[in-house]
């Protein structure tokens, strides 16, 4: 049985904080000098673990073990959020190096590969999960060409000025990579409200964006009668209200919707609204389902037209702002190391749940098998600086992925010989 240290976990992942401390939280957003110093950080730990670490060409910092394949990657990343929390990404980064270590003081797992990832900019200060789609070959170039910060920092100035640009970049090594574990912080509140320990992921959940313009008219707010306004605010309320309706026909638990920005032109007190933006964004990890809210969406936009259209009221379009993202499955069979692992360390303390926020995962999973696992945040919160974890649960799910990964390795390398 492969024994993680906690005391040297929780010490690197105090140390990682300390980082852009902010009270609590961390703020260390994608190549800000204290980013830059983590990583720095994070490399030679893991050179002094045994790995050959790097940062390479877009930021990643890449820690590759000596042992020859099948190798398991473990990764995840160390950028925050300008609001960041301490174990968001950080804790699976400092997982991965904790098993790489863990597995090569065990004489049974010594010559078992593990490499350790923590992708730059999964939180998109520049061009979000950059790192991990430059690892399965997605032509990031253009991503960076035209990618810039909140202040206006140009990706391609500040690659240039850390020194990075023209390096090397890490690439999915076919042959060698066999498996990609991402554990994470369940940044919701489901685990921690049933009582369980341990989330094995079954699916990321796909996401569709829209924004829907209404067009009325602007007026006198204290001179135009209400039976002849047409304002395009109050019908935007009265749109959402049908969707929410439609949209309870069409979910289980887990679907989710949200109408996080309105723009009412001109938003001032005195003048009816002319037009009224809303921008919807919707969640589930049944495709089906995706395609469904889809297709009811289009026909609220057409009957509520249809309504209006006779009163000379107001108009509705619907344009799509992104392309849609397609839920990803992780992988059955890693996924049943996790949970065997979970059952043997903490028997009925852990359940199969999807994952409603994006990770590098989803992208990884497009080049080899990839599977996640997650522990409970405390109250729910994550995105924020008091999000947090007990030290039991992140000692534990340590202990559980290490053990999984020992599994998954093991296996791997029966099947090659
Ligand atoms: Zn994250």
């Amino acid at each position: 049985m492969v024994k993680i240290d906690p005391n040297r976990l929780m010490g690197d992942l105090k140390r990682l904080r300390s980082f852009g401390a902010t009270g609590p939280g961390v703020v260390r957003l994608s190549l800000s000098p204290v980013d830059l110093a983590a990583r720095e950080w994070l490399a030679a730990r893991m050179t002094e673990a045994g790995l050959d670490a790097r940062i390479d060409g877009v930021g990643t910092v890449f820690g590759r073990s000596r042992n020859s394949g099948p190798a398991l990657l473990i990764g995840s990343h160390t950028d925050t959020q300008p609001t960041g929390g301490w174990l968001d990404g950080a804790m699976g980064v400092m997982y991965g190096l904790e098993i790489a270590r863990a597995l090569a003081e065990n004489d049974a797992t010594r010559h078992l590969a593990v490499d350790v990832a923590s992708w730059i900019d999964e939180e998109g200060t520049f061009s979000g999960l950059l790192g991990s789609r430059s690892f399965v070959g997605d032509a990031v170039d253009e991503s960076i060409r035209g990618a810039t910060n909140r202040q206006g920092e140009r990706l391609e100035d500040v690659l240039k000025a850390a020194g990075l640009a023209g390096r090397p970049r890490a690439r999915f090594e076919a042959g060698r990579q066999v498996a990609y574990l991402e554990p994470h912080i369940e940044q919701g509140g489901r685990l921690e409200a049933i009582g369980k320990s341990i989330g094995v992921v079954t699916t990321i959940v796909g996401l569709r964006e829209a924004r829907l313009r209404f067009t009325g008219q602007r007026n006198h707010a204290g001179t135009t009668p209400m039976a002849i306004r047409r304002d395009a605010g109050a019908a935007l309320v009265a749109f959402i209200a049908r969707m929410n309706d439609a949209f309870k026909q069409l979910a289980d638990a887990d679907t989710v919707w949200t109408v996080g920005r309105i723009n009412l032109d001109p938003g001032s007190m005195s003048v009816v609204p002319g037009a009224a933006d809303m921008y919807l964004q919707f969640r589930d990890a049944n495709t089906a389902r995706l395609q469904a809210m889809d297709q009811r969406l289009a026909e609220l936009v057409r009957d509520f037209n249809v309504q209006n259209a006779a009163q000379n009221a107001v108009s509705v379009e619907l344009q799509t702002i992104d392309e849609p993202i397609e839920p990803v499955s992780m992988d059955a069979t890693l996924a049943e190391h996790i949970a065997r692992a979970a059952e043997a360390l903490a028997p009925g303390q852990w359940l199969r749940m999807p994952s409603g926020a994006a990770h590098d995962a989803q992208v990884i999973a497009r080049c080899m098998p990839a599977c996640m696992m997650f522990v409970p945040s405390i109250g729910g919160v994550s995105h924020d600086f008091i999000e947090d974890t007990a030290e039991e649960h992140i000692v534990l799910g340590c202990q559980v992925a290490a053990t999984a990964a020992a599994s998954m390795l093991l296996e791997a390398s029966a099947k090659r010989s």
